[in-house]
């Protein structure tokens, strides 16, 4: 179903400039055209694919004015902070891989937020009870807000690789919080599923609860406070926040915060400290790479296990030809790979810095070939499936005999965008504040949210007997599964996607992939096509699109199905011939999303 599109409540002079498609709902009297909100568009010039109408037209104008793609990429990274507040902001972090057309490399920046000084691997210990706090107790705290790291990814990507000054970036998503966007019913929804935490909290209830409720779809949102910070932080740039006032502010609201004298629930303290901030430092990161079919695969290396991730699965089912495989075994094999890789991710991937990951293994042809020899083509494993041994020598077919792991509990929140501009430069940037509405806690006067990162580490071992990669520990990065994807052909990009969803990312993006690569669908269809997740975890989850002859045919061979509702948001853009672009978004998931490029046609 299609929403009412967010847009300006009014201004915006430049936003007829796209209009090609009719909008998906009438203006309000006395507004401009909204930007069409549509989930494929091709042509030329740069494009750009973001899950908001408002936040690609932004990135678009900035790619018309003669901005590349990073410049684009913050620009609408900074307006989904205004329109998508709970999945993104300069209260959270995210990973962002650029593909730089005049050297031919594909460049990472690992923006995640990091644990404070002063966090040990007990954190998430409740001293009471010895034992882990409940999540959402977890979640719902000072505790859980990591150092953000998105506004130093904005300035590091702008000085690095940008034209423009992180001002000019800012300002379109200054101008729209102050002016206010049309209120849909995705951020109608998820400000009410948030309603009772989000009450709890002075400055959220203020902002985000007006007159003591969501928002009404189709009134106008504003956010003036988001508005000055992002003009101060213009001004002032980033050190504003890690070594300024700002950072003051932030670990103030994180050590007290501004709960609500009739809160239901109590917000820990948490342990951030002025001087985190000020030892914040963005990564650049090597990024993955595998071979895949003759093209070059490029994602984030951990801290994220995205790279590693889909990599593994990918190397895996580049042992068989999936391209001459029915449905059910084609999509059998997808998830029997993912369950082996994400044995493995569970086992094996943390911040690089505090142990020891075998990237190299993980990603090896050797180790995927002895994961891929446990495939029973008639059969499903059992889950948790043990991890295998992603040190060389490579042996043929080593049963595992380690102890595989629960699936560990990751949010659901995030955003993702792609960009690309008349130069071939490329952007997949995830961003993120974890959960949809991060930790509740909203900086008084600042208009943002504090992510609740750190609730990404395992809170306890999630079994005593085997080492755990994601334990809290001072300046540790929590294990992320943001997967932003470009895939160059050739030493050209053809593909760039990413999505949202916790660890759902990894399966999304992987979906996607041997969709658009191995089964013969566009990229459109690709990302529109129902989605099945499996994750070593006992069962596979499957959307509501999945037809029953497949859910069928899987439960013939062991797979044991359950319902998720929505998988991911994913966007992306694929190089045609000719220098077209495809820009793609979804048609429908989370109200679909909103692709662009500069001249259509
Ligand atoms: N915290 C998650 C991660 O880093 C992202 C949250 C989400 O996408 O839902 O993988």
């Amino acid at each position: 179903m299609k929403e009412a599109p967010r847009r300006w409540a009014a201004g915006a002079a430049a936003a007829a400039l796209l209009v090609t498609a009719s909008p998906a709902a009438s203006a309000h009297p006395g507004t401009p055209a909204p930007f069409p909100k549509v989930p494929v568009m091709t042509g030329y010039g740069g494009a750009v694919s973001s899950v908001d109408p408002d936040a690609t037209r932004i990135g678009l104008e900035v790619l018309r004015r003669g901005g590349n793609a990073v410049d684009a990429a913050v620009a609408t990274a900074a307006a989904l902070g205004v329109t998508e507040p709970y999945s993104a902001g300069i209260g959270g972090g995210g990973y962002f891989v650029y593909y730089d057309a005049r050297s031919r490399t594909v460049r990472t920046i690992d923006g995640r937020e990091t644990a404070p000084a002063r966090m040990t691997e007990t954190a998430f210990i409740d001293p009471a009870t010895g034992k882990p706090l409940p999540f959402d107790q977890g979640v719902n705290s000072g505790l859980s807000v990591g150092v953000p790291g998105t506004p130093a990814t904005w300035a590091r990507a702008l000085r690095e690789w940008g034209t423009i000054p992180l001002r000019q970036a800012l300002d379109p998503a200054a101008e729209l919080a102050a002016r206010g966007f049309v209120v849909d019913e995705t951020f109608r929804a998820q400000t009410a599923a948030n309603q009772t935490r989000f009450d709890d909290i002075v400055p959220t209830r203020d902002l985000f609860l007006p007159g003591g409720q969501p928002p009404v779809v189709g009134s106008t949102f504003r956010n003036p406070d988001l508005a000055r910070t992002y003009r101060e932080m213009g001004r002032n740039g980033v050190d504003w926040l890690y070594k300024g006032p700002l950072g003051r502010e932030v670990v103030q609201t994180v050590k007290a915060p501004p709960v609500a004298p009739d809160a239901d629930r109590v917000f820990r303290p948490g342990l951030m400290e002025t001087g985190d901030l000020a030892a914040y430092r963005v990564l650049d990161q090597k990024p993955t790479r595998i071979d895949y079919r003759g093209l070059s695969i490029y994602g984030m290396a951990p801290s994220s296990s995205g790279g590693t991730t889909v990599g593994e699965a990918l190397n895996i089912l580049e042992t068989v030809d999936l391209r001459g495989m029915d449905q059910t075994t084609a999509t059998h094999y997808y998830l029997e790979a993912s369950r082996l890789a994400f044995a493995d991710r569970n086992r094996y991937v943390g911040d690089p810095k505090f142990v020891d990951v075998p990237q190299r293994g993980l990603l090896s042809d050797g180790f995927a070939k002895e994961r891929a020899c446990l495939i029973d083509p008639a059969k499903a494993a059992v889950s948790p499936i043990a991890p295998g041994d992603p040190a060389p020598p490579y042996q043929g077919c080593p049963a595992a005999t380690g102890i595989g792991d629960a699936e560990p509990y990751e949010g659901l929140s995030t955003t993702h965008l792609v960009t690309a501009d008349r130069w071939g430069n490329v952007v997949a940037y995830n961003l993120t504040i974890e959960q949809t509405g991060g930790s509740a806690i909203t900086v008084p006067g600042r208009g943002f949210l504090l992510n609740n990162e750190l609730t990404d580490f395992s809170f306890a071992p999630a079994n005593p007997a085997v080492p755990d990669p994601n334990l809290p520990a001072p300046g540790k990065r929590p294990r992320s599964s943001m997967s932003p994807t470009i895939v160059l052909q050739d030493g050209k990009p053809l593909i760039a996607v990413g999505s949202p969803g916790g660890a759902t990312i990894i399966t999304t993006v992987l979906q996607v992939l041997t969709g658009r690569l191995d089964r013969g669908l566009g990229l459109p269809d690709a990302v529109a096509a129902a989605r099945l997740s499996q994750r070593n975890g006992a069962a596979t989850e499957v959307e509501p699109g999945v037809p029953a002859e497949l859910r069928a045919a899987l439960i013939a061979r062991g797979h044991v199905l359950r319902e998720n509702p929505e998988i991911g948001a994913a966007t992306a853009l694929e190089f045609l011939t000719r220098n077209r672009i495809q820009a793609v978004a979804e048609p429908t998931r989370r109200g679909g999303g909103s692709a662009g490029v500069v001249w259509p046609g």
